[in-house]
């Protein structure tokens, strides 16, 4: 997401003639896009300032910023601790940070923290490199208010953007050569705009260009619609994977955590998606140690993850925020604990990884080729619509952006092998997916 967000940025700077220095020593403005969902995420921050502190001794007149989360949670504190900072602005005053650089160049540091009910920058056509893929921002924000997460504080309450602009940008992107769109939200679900939803915005990006792959995350249990679905089911390029963060296997904690949705309600779901869309794989996101988590609550975790057999997870120790719910709870899981429970879900996911993707050896699969693999030159890396990643010797006959049929011969919990089959031409391909 803020990968999409800087793109974002640029695009605004850019139409003022602002041009993407390649390296720092040639840079007038250096901005940090930054994250607040974790601890971890700011700390990174901390550090890069730390080091950008030095550089600023030596080249005074460059401006720094602090964009994104960080920006709208710490405001005008960010300044008063941070001297090497001259402006900070929040997600949704991106607009008027042409007038901030152009304050701070004069001496006068600058704060853009206020959030916006409409704001949804559509009419701003974010600056991407030449590439295979791309992220288009369909909403902003979330008014889901679960109890560990910073996001409605720092972003502001949800809104759609128009689904004429987002299926004239799945266009653009298509005629740019993009072979792979990804529809971004905190809750692509509550997406509306004039009576159409996500399903309606899901099947008008798909038809646009049936060689390009459509993808979208994330949908929250609660609202993820059967028409949603069969949407999935129906169009060839619109990818056979659900990202569906559960957070836990205990209902005590889902209700804690103000997810909304029962573990008998989340297993139904998967069940129906599993019945509506062939072989549909599924990802999740899991917090370990949120408060009052005991070890039984834990081991309903493990449980519900062995029943659903998720393709990925993103896995994470709770993190206190502060102006959350569950900050004025008792963070009260010790450290060790939290490690060693984070461990056992990792441990976990990766033995189901590594099983389900010994399964497919044998099997065809359609993937798009990515460039070449990150260790060797001779090897292609390309992903399939279930979003992973498979490695295949080089030949004369296959391009970037080619769409491969490859028989997998080989496989770790991370990487599929494959033998390559042939090329598909991407105009002839009605079915993208390996159902
Ligand atoms: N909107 C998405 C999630 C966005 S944040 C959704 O609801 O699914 C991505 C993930 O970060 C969350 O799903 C959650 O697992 C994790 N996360 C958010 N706040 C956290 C916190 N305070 N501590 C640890 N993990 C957190
Ligand atoms: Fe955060 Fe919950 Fe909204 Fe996701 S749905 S962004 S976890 S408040």
């Amino acid at each position: 997401m803020n990968f999409a967000d800087t793109e974002l940025v640029m695009g605004i700077l850019s139409h003022q003639g602002y041009e993407l220095a390649k390296n720092i020593a040639d840079a007038n403005v250096i901005l940090l896009n930054t994250c607040s969902i974790r601890d971890n995420a700011e700390q990174k921050i901390y550090n890069r300032l730390d080091h950008l502190k030095a550089y600023k001794k030596n080249n005074r007149g460059t401006v720094v910023g602090i964009l994104g989360c960080m920006a709208e949670r710490l405001r005008k504190s960010l300044i008063e601790e941070e001297k090497i900072v001259d402006l900070v602005v929040g997600p949704d005053e991106y607009r008027r940070l042409p007038e901030f650089i152009d304050s701070a160049f004069g001496g006068e540091k600058g704060i853009g923290v206020k959030l916006s009910r409409t704001e949804t920058y559509d009419d701003i056509i974010p600056y991407r490199e030449e590439g295979l893929s791309a992220w288009i921002s369909v909403m902003r924000g979330c008014d889901k208010f679960c109890t560990f997460c910073v996001v409605p504080f720092t972003r502001g309450r949800e809104r759609s953007r128009s689904l004429e602009s987002i299926v004239a940008e799945v266009k653009q992107l298509s005629e740019r050569g993009f072979r792979e769109i990804t529809l971004l939200g905190q809750n692509v679900n509550s997406y509306i705009d004039q009576g159409k939803d996500f399903a309606d915005l899901l099947a008008a990006s798909a038809i646009v260009n049936e060689s390009v792959r459509i993808r979208f995350t994330t949908s929250h249990p609660q609202d993820l619609s059967e028409k949603l679905l069969y949407v999935i089911a129906q169009h060839s390029n619109i990818c056979n994977y659900i990202h569906l963060p559960i957070q836990s296997g205990s209902n005590r904690i889902l209700d804690l955590m103000n997810r909304t949705y029962s573990i008998e309600h989340y297993i139904d779901l998967i069940k129906h998606a599993r019945s509506i869309i062939p072989s549909v794989s599924f990802s999740t996101d899991i917090i370990a140690g949120f408060p009052t988590e005991t070890n039984e609550d834990h081991l309903m975790t493990l449980q519900v993850m062995k029943e659903v057999r998720y393709d990925g997870a993103y896995m994470f120790k709770y993190s206190p925020r502060e102006g959350t719910k569950a900050f004025s709870m008792n963070d009260d899981v010790p450290g060790d604990i939290k490690s060693k429970r984070l461990n056992d879900i990792i441990e976990l996911q990766q033995k189901i990884s590594f099983e389900i993707n010994q399964q497919l050896i044998g099997n065809e699969e359609i993937i798009l080729i990515e460039g070449s693999s990150k260790k060797s030159d001779d090897f292609l890396a390309g992903r399939t619509d279930s979003n992973k990643i498979v490695i295949i010797p080089r030949g004369n006959e296959i391009f970037t952006g080619d769409y491969v049929k490859v028989k997998i011969n080989n496989a770790t919990s991370a990487t599929l092998f494959a033998d390559f089959v042939e090329v598909i031409n991407p105009s002839k391909v009605k079915v993208l997916k390996t159902a």
